[in-house]
Parts: C-alpha cells; structure tokens; sequence
C-alpha cells in the first residue's frame, strides 16, 4: 500500500533512518488505518500517498530535533490513530511509549497495530489532565508529544504537568503556531516551562508545519492541571 520509495526519499531527506522492518511495519499500519477506518473515525486522511507524508512523515518529523535514547519515557497525549507516537516508536522501537486518549475504541486500534507488528508499548485510556494529577504519571515522562489536540495554552496545561524536570513537550502545529505560542506564554510560564524552540516548515505537500519543544525547567505547582472544565473555560 505504500510507496516504499516516496517514504524512503522523505526520511533521506530528514536523515531518518528505519531498521529492516520499518517500512514493512509503516505499511501494515497505513492498510490497518484504511481498515478500521471504516468503522471507527480515525482520521479522514486515507490515500496511501498521503497517509505516507501527511501522517507518517509529518510525525517522523520530530525525529529531526530530537535524538531519542533508550529508555527514554514518552507520553502521546491525545493520541488518536496513533499520531505522532506510534511512528515514533516504529523508528525508535526500544523507547517506553505510552498511547494516551480519552476515547477507548481508538486506543483499541493502536493495540492491534502493536500486535500486528511485535512492537510494545502502554495505552492509557484517561484524559491527560487526570493523569497529570496522579502520582503514577505527573512529572515522569522525559518528553510529551502531542498533534492536533487542542490550542496550545490549553495543551500546555494537558501535558507539561506530566513531563519530568529536564524533560521536553514537543508539540506539533500548522500555520497558526506562532500565535498560538503568544497566547500561551502565560501558561508555559506558570507551567514551569520554558521556550526552547519554533521551527516552521513544509511538507513536501506543500502543508505548513510547525514544532514548538517547551523545556520543563521548574515542577509544575500542584494545583496544576485544573478541572477539565476550568482548563477550556479559564485556559491560562
Ligand atoms: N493526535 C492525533 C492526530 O494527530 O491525528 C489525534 C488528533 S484528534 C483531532 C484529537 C484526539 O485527542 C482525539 O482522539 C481525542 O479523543 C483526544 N483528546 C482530546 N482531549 C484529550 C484529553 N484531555 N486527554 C486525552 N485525550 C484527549
């Protein structure tokens, strides 16, 4: 299903690298992806060409700021279909993984997609404002990822509570990122986070895309994350 040139010319040219299975595993999971689409709303990208660069080239593109190490613990908060984390975890394979969404059926998907293709990893089904006030998951993550989930004050508040101090929170954005980092320069702030970096590019669709890595560089102050509610309605 997917063109297995397309992607490796698109990795070259981010000087990413996939191991032996890696294209076999991205092609399993984009013929999964158009599969279960039909009975769950995974996304509405479904031509192989595009799930190849607007899906998995888009998410590998993390990959081009940040050299993960084994081990490193890394948290998709509002994962969907899987995005950004599973390709990540394609690429890096032996990084710690956890798929976080708070809609059940979805995380179901990434689950079969995992068995699919021998990879392991946890799923959790919560939102990430609950997990960032549970001492299971606050401020244990050395990086939290995240794409298309919410504006980024508002996401600020979902994911920095949950990264570790020294730890990133990377997240993924269109053309609005750089006023969407404006509004949320509160939040990052009271946070305990700080602005390491906003690069803007394109994909070779021609879409715009935009990575925003946000240091943790203090511990969140405990009444962080607020009430789901209070997050939307009063977002910092
Ligand atoms: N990240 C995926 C992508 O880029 O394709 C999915 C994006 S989808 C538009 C947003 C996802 O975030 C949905 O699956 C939704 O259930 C989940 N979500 C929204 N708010 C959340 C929260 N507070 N905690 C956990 N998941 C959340």
């Amino acid at each position: 299903m997917i063109n297995y040139d397309l992607m490796k010319q698109e990795l070259n040219n981010m000087g990413v690298e996939l191991d032996g299975y890696g294209l076999d595993r991205f092609d399993a999971y984009a013929e999964r992806l158009v599969r279960w689409n039909n009975h769950v709303n995974l996304t509405a990208i479904t031509e192989p060409d595009d799930i190849a660069i607007k899906h998995f080239v888009d998410c590998l593109s993390i990959m081009k700021y940040v050299k993960f190490n084994k081990g490193d613990k890394v948290v998709d908060v509002g994962t969907g279909a899987g995005f950004p984390g599973l390709p990540l975890l394609i690429a890096n394979p032996d990084i710690d993984v956890n798929f976080v969404d708070s809609v059940g059926k979805k995380l179901g998907f990434i689950k079969d997609v995992m068995r699919n293709n021998g990879l392991v990893a946890n799923v959790t089904h919560k939102r990430a404002e609950d997990m960032g006030k549970d001492g299971n998951y606050r401020e244990s993550y050395d990086y939290a990822v995240s794409r298309a989930v919410a504006p980024l004050n508002i996401l600020c508040e979902y994911c920095l509570p949950l990264v570790k101090v020294g730890g990133y929170f990377i997240a993924m954005k269109g053309a609005a990122a750089e006023q969407e980092l404006a509004d949320a320069a509160n939040a990052i702030h009271t946070l305990g986070g700080a602005l390491e970096k906003i690069d803007s590019f394109k994909l070779s669709t021609g879409d715009n895309r935009a990575i925003i890595i946000i240091k943790k560089i203090s511990q969140t102050p405990t009444k962080y994350p607020r009430k789901s509610k209070k997050i939307d309605s009063r977002p910092l």
